[in-house]
């Protein structure tokens, strides 16, 4: 059996080995295997794609991994199998994580129906985002039918993850102004759904909350939502429920929700679009991100910038005639 293979119809500890291999490859940066990974991928991607893919968001604290946890085994018990993805922004910063440690999601981890994978530890988050994107693939070609991708609320890794998946949901705390941050980075319209956690804590505080979020999301909806609302607004209003991760109440109405959205979706062959769309769109993104790398790793490029640099800095030559200048050093190279 080749790793593919291994990936498609691999025994479970083979298979399990295969993924975790398959996905190290694909997250590698040596040229070699960036090409085997290509090939991988070319391999699997017959067999992806038939999964439900989730992506999930929400400031560190807000429950994220209590909520996947919770969800995760609730799926696997209806048969089910779960893969949890993670596009961690700080990783692209500091090499650091806010989302890897291993203690997070202890029974999850551990179930032979689950397979959970870290955040690749850095790159761009672009590069974070592209390889989250390829070990999805691997996943569904294993044939987990429920991907989630988690991410915590930054702005633009939201972005990505809504950019990757069917379906968006963003966790809330039961707490105002919490929800005013999200409208404020564009956040809120992102979502096809809205859950608000922690619902145990403060059953009032939580119904107030739904009812300021509803009310926003209506808001934003007559102000030109849809533009960047992945579904239908003509079919779907983004939801706002609550809940509690911790006791793992709500969870059957939060899938409930879900399931309804999905079949609403797929019935217009909706998914299938937006998931060519999220491809192409991809392919432009990866190809803008290899022209400023090969762009700054030019040979006359990184002649002329310094000076170039300092020319635009002092207001010795316009900005745009530098631009140019450095453009046509990579295009039009002299001999
Ligand atoms: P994350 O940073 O978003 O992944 O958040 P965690 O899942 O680590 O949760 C942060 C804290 O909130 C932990 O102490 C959890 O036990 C707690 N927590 C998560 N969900 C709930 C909930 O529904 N109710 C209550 N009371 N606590 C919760």
């Amino acid at each position: 059996m080749n790793l593919s293979q291994a990936i498609v119809a691999g025994d479970e500890t083979a298979q399990r080995r295969a993924i975790a291999k398959g996905i190290t490859l694909l997250e590698s940066t040596r040229a070699d295997h960036r090409a085997q990974a290509d090939a991988l991928l070319t391999e699997l991607l017959p067999h992806a794609g038939r999964s439900f893919r989730l992506g999930i968001s929400g400031v560190p604290g807000v429950g994220k991994s209590t909520f996947i946890e919770a969800l995760g085994l609730f799926l696997i018990a209806q048969g089910h199998r779960v893969a949890v993805l993670a596009i961690d922004p700080s990783s692209s910063v500091s090499g650091g994580s806010i989302l890897g440690d291993k203690t997070r999601m202890e029974h999850l981890s551990v179930h032979p129906q689950a397979y959970i994978r870290p955040s690749p530890a850095s790159g761009t988050l672009g590069g974070v985002a592209a390889k989250t994107r390829e070990a999805m693939l691997v996943c569904e070609a294993a044939g987990y039918d429920i991907v989630i991708v988690e991410t915590v609320g930054v702005g633009q890794s939201e972005t990505a993850v809504a950019g990757m998946t069917d379906m968006f949901v963003l966790l809330q705390l039961p707490n105002a102004g919490d929800d005013l941050q999200a409208i404020k980075k564009g956040v809120m319209e992102l979502a096809d759904l809205v859950v608000i956690n922690k619902a145990d804590i403060d059953p009032d505080a939580a119904m107030r909350a739904q009812a300021q979020i509803t009310s926003a999301m209506r808001i934003l909806g007559q102000h030109g939502r849809a533009e960047h609302a992945h579904h239908d607004e003509t079919l779907w209003h983004a939801q706002v429920l609550q809940l509690s991760a911790l006791k793992a109440e709500g969870l059957d109405r939060f899938w409930a929700a879900v399931s309804r959205f999905r079949h609403l979706q797929e019935a217009g062959g909706r998914i299938a679009a937006r998931r060519r769309q999220q491809s192409l769109a991809w392919m432009w993104e990866r190809i803008e991100s290899g022209l400023k790398q090969a762009f700054r790793q030019h040979p006359q490029v990184q002649a002329l910038l310094p000076q170039l640099t300092r020319e635009v800095e002092k207001g010795g030559i316009a900005a745009s005639t530098a631009a140019r200048q450095l453009l046509a050093a990579m295009l039009e190279p002299r001999p």
